[in-house]
């Protein structure tokens, strides 16, 4: 499908007159905190921005306007205006009144994906959870888009400006620092916030640290389960650990270099000495590397080199070892799927319907057919 790279932001400057909806123009409470770009000419403000009142064209008309639109209109309750169906429906470009959800590199800026570029440069604003790193990754690209910082401690009411500017039939993105937003990062309170609005969300997929392990660990493990950070505190990790230790899938964790020891340490004491872990450090970066071993040799590693603490890292651990011996009443389940299913599907819905390992379950299987 072929992109019509024409900026919802330079269209709607046209739609508010003539691509003079500058800041200059817009009202902004005196308390607000307001974030300007003089190629955008957007303005958003903490309490109030009032761009009807610079362009008394686009005033609020509420028939006209789309469905979502008044459902933010009627959120927000004190808003002004917004778009009217005509203005949205004149409009040439790919970008959506939504709020994309980008993803962005997590060390290779070349990582980024075309869309992305294409979205960011379209949108009319960039919601972002550090404003001068996601600057730097803008400026590298040269797009001029305004920011507005949305972390974990102002994330409400940065979502409640994004609902409001959606609601001005706006188009919107949200990075985050590094990878994909809602991944161990901010976001996904923006997203229900936005959808709770009635606006649509569009995800754009792209970088995120633990795919990428993932896709280098070469664990044959069907399934993974996404941990993220552990506790921080050693009683609350150690507990945590424990309640995943049974739990059959490779495990993935992200961890930051100055606690990479004491949690491999844990790994190494809780979790089946047969299992595997990868050490994933730097991914995409000038230092990148990739070491698979077992758990045990795993602090001996760290120790032997400054650098093996350094940067930052993914852990994958690999799934428990299959248990050996069955209850008789997993046995009597296999036997009976075993005569209709393959060994594969067979040892999978008995592993839902025992709750046994799969993989106990699958060499069963085998060793059943093979009998
Ligand atoms: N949203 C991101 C994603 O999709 O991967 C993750 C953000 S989380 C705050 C940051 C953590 O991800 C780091 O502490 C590290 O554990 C992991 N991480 C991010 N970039 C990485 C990289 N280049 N190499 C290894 N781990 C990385």
């Amino acid at each position: 499908m072929a992109l019509q790279p024409v900026p919802c932001r330079e269209n709607q400057a046209r739609l508010f007159g003539g691509g003079d909806a500058g800041g200059g123009a817009a009202k902004i409470g005196a308390a607000a905190q307001a974030h300007f770009d003089k190629h955008g000419g957007l303005a958003i403000a903490a309490d109030q921005v009032d761009l009807a009142a610079a362009h008394p064209k686009v005033a609020f008309d509420q028939q006209k306007a789309l469905p979502q639109q008044v459902v933010g209109r009627q959120l927000l309750g004190r808003r002004t205006f917004a778009l009217p169906r005509a203005q949205g429906a004149a409009r040439m470009s790919f970008m959506e009144n939504a709020l994309y959800v980008v993803a962005t590199p997590i060390g290779n800026l070349g990582d980024i994906s075309l869309r992305a570029l294409e979205t960011l440069r379209g949108v009319d604003l960039v919601a972002c959870e550090d404003t001068r790193h996601a600057r730097q990754l803008l400026d590298h690209h040269g797009i001029k888009v305004p920011t507005l910082a949305l972390h974990q401690h102002n994330e409400n009411e940065a979502a409640a400006k994004l609902v409001r500017l959606l609601g001005e039939g706006r188009c919107v993105a949200l990075v985050s620092d590094a990878g994909t937003p809602g991944v161990s990062d901010p976001g996904a309170r923006t997203v229900a916030a936005v959808r709770a609005a009635g606006f649509r969300v569009i995800p754009l997929p792209g970088p995120s640290a633990a795919i990428t392990a993932l896709s280098a660990a070469g664990l044959a493990d069907a399934r993974f389960l996404f941990v993220g950070f552990l506790p921080a505190k050693v009683g609350a990790r150690k507990t945590a650990i424990r309640a995943l230790a049974p739990i059959d899938a490779a495990l993935v964790f992200y961890e930051a270099p100055h606690r990479v020891t004491e949690t491999v340490a844990d790994l190494a004491e809780l979790l089946e000495p047969q299992r595997d872990i990868v050490i994933a450090r730097e991914l995409t970066k000038m230092f990148e590397q990739i070491a698979r071993m077992p758990l045990g040799e795993a602090s001996a590693w760290l120790a032997a080199d400054a650098n093996h603490q350094r940067g930052e890292f993914v852990l994958v651990v690999s799934a428990p070892p299959a248990r050996e011996g069955l209850d008789a009443e997993s046995e009597r389940v296999l036997v009976a799927l075993l005569a209709e299913l393959p060994v594969k599907q067979a040892a999978k819905l008995a592993a839902e319907i025992t709750g046994q390992s799969k993989n106990a379950l699958y060499a069963r299987a085998l060793e059943l057919k093979g009998g």
